[in-house]
């Protein structure tokens, strides 16, 4: 009530709360408000990624962190979300009319040589937390696995192509993402893909009226 009180100062249907916060983090709820540490140095990518969640109901695309919320089923139902899938049926993939004919379902990438990476930052993480290591030596850690994955993913065979890409959602295998590469999957400068773009213009329609 404090929150939609202070908020009514202004028209408003989205919410966004900058923290005075040096340490990362950030959430987003879809349709409630989405809230981002201000003070580090990756917070101008909290404070978008978090607003996908937000704005535009996008799921989590990565599955490597240490969040609690995998559930490590063998099977899973169909998300809601859009940028996901568990690719039970390949021939009507919800984003299938993005998918070029010659791309194969699941699409293969160096699942492998990112996971690998990815586990060792966060051991390096989870040291400097314990050593109680300032804000920015965490920064220049998210930022030598930002310029490593941005490579890494980037020269991968299907990289720019939408397909169905496995690991995703907290889980790293039976969930799909569309592309090798997202805003909601890793802190890589590339931007969303074009899967979570399309839902975020069709959010934007919603509300202009665009048919
Ligand atoms: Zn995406």
């Amino acid at each position: 009530r404090a929150l939609r009180d202070a908020a009514s100062a202004a028209p408003y249907e989205f919410i966004e709360i900058l923290v005075n916060e040096e340490q990362y983090g950030g959430g987003g709820i879809f349709n409630f408000q989405a809230t981002a540490a201000a003070d580090t140095g990756f917070a101008e990518y909290v404070f978008v990624h978090e607003f996908g969640h937000h704005f535009a109901g996008l799921a989590d695309e990565y599955y490597t962190s240490d969040v609690a919320y995998e559930t490590g089923a063998a099977y899973h139902v169909e998300p809601w979300e859009p940028n996901v899938t568990a690719l039970h049926d390949p021939q009507r993939v919800k984003w299938g009319d993005l998918i070029d004919a010659d791309t194969p379902l699941p699409t293969p990438w160096d699942k492998e040589a990112f996971e690998n990476g990815s586990v060792a930052a966060q051991q390096k993480r989870r040291g400097l937390r314990e050593d109680g290591a300032a804000e920015s030596a965490m920064d220049r850690l998210f930022t030598e696995q930002m310029d490593r994955e941005t490579a890494l993913l980037g020269g991968m065979l299907h990289a720019g192509k939408i397909g169905a890409f496995q690991g995703a959602s907290y889980e790293p295998t039976g969930l799909y993402r569309s592309e090798v590469d997202c805003i909601m999957f890793t802190r890589n400068p590339v931007g969303f893909c074009r899967v979570c773009r399309r839902a975020i213009e069709n959010v934007i329609d919603q509300y202009t009226g665009r048919p």
